[in-house]
């Protein structure tokens, strides 16, 4: 299965396992509850698509909308594990709720949206509008944020391991960039393109909250999850771009190919070997200086709709098509430079 196995989630299992090795019993309580869910979510996930597959794959595509406008609904699964619940609590065009999680998930899927069209002219993760939803309050201090190919879930947080998860707008756009890089280069959720699948949500997630906040290269915080790691962690956010390995205590990121971490654990360290490209993302951005989307970004869009872009892309592989990409876009000089600059300083040569 080439996306992510029936459900992304923003919290890897090894940060819920650290917490329920090392944690207080209160703290373990719910970190174990949400690793024993997310199993049972995925499970489901695998299970609805193979039924939705029996069925004949045959849902007639969407009329393609005119774009510019998304279309959000959200909605409220009042703490039951029920990422289908029916209560609408805000549509399109309505005004802001009382609830602060409803308003939260409603701007970033707006800001995710709205990232994606003034930048690219994409018009919604699939470019057919596909319209974006929303569940708010999904399970019982359930420590985990989802996409599951329809739906963007948000878990309320223990407290302990998990803030409200609606609060982290990187995070949003992190989960449904995995349903953009599903409708583009369908990146196999394994190995080395794995950690590129989850790479390129951390890298347009960090683009959509620095896009929101107007923020240069330079004034970004280049983190994933800031404000929604709770005390259990002992750190800052879930990966840090600019220092992978720094985000929390323990955190298991390396910058650099020779601290390539061999796993079979996570897909093979999807969430863990991430850190090599971001930070080779990273450092294009700050080498170029300014807006991150005006130069670096439509590198890494470019790359991810190059028909030349496999699936089961390696680092090396991914590396050499940016650096054809930003000469297609760019020309020789600059872009292209920093970008070749980049990957061999995490230790990836493009020659
Ligand atoms: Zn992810």
């Amino acid at each position: 299965m080439a996306r992510c196995v029936g459900a992304c989630f923003i919290v890897p299992p090894f940060v819920l396992e650290r917490v329920i090795r090392d944690g207080t019993p209160e703290q373990r309580e719910w970190a174990l509850a949400t690793l024993l869910d997310d199993h049972s979510i995925r499970a489901q996930r695998i299970h609805n698509a193979l039924v939705l597959r029996d069925r004949g794959r045959a849902r007639q595509p969407l009329s393609p909308a005119p774009g510019g406008h998304p279309k959000r609904t959200i909605y409220d699964a009042h703490q039951q594990q029920d990422a289908e619940a029916s209560d609408v609590v805000r549509r399109e065009g309505q005004p802001a709720v009382g609830d602060k999680a409803v308003n939260q998930a409603y701007d970033g899927l707006g800001s995710t949206y709205q990232f994606y069209w003034d930048v690219f002219h994409r018009n919604s993760i699939d470019d057919q509008g596909l319209p974006l939803d929303g569940v708010v309050h999904y399970g019982d201090h359930y420590d985990n944020a989802f996409w599951n190919g329809a739906r963007m879930v948000f878990g309320d947080g223990d407290g302990y391991t998990l803030l409200q998860t609606t609060a982290a707008i990187d995070v949003i756009g992190h989960e449904l960039t995995h349903g953009v890089t599903e409708h583009t280069a369908n990146l196999t959720y394994l190995g080395q393109s794995g950690a590129l699948n989850e790479s390129v949500s951390d890298v347009f997630g960090s683009m959509v909250k620095q896009f929101a906040l107007g923020q240069t290269s330079e004034q970004a915080d280049w983190l994933i999850g800031e404000g929604i790691v709770g005390p259990a962690l002992h750190g800052k956010a879930l990966r840090s771009m600019a220092a992978p390995g720094t985000a929390f205590e323990g955190d298991p990121q390396p910058a650099e190919m020779r601290h390539y971490v061999h796993t079979v654990s996570d897909n093979g360290g999807v969430h863990i070997n991430s850190g090599i490209p971001n930070h080779a993302f990273y450092l294009v951005a700050r080498e170029l200086g300014g807006r991150s989307w005006d130069h670096a970004g439509p590198v890494w869009y470019d790359t991810l709709r190059d028909p030349g872009l496999r699936s089961n892309a390696t680092f090396h592989d991914f590396a050499q098509v940016t650096v054809r990409a930003a000469q297609h876009r760019f020309g020789s000089g600059p872009v292209s430079n920093a970008v070749r600059d980049a990957w061999n300083q995490v230790g990836v040569t493009v020659p």
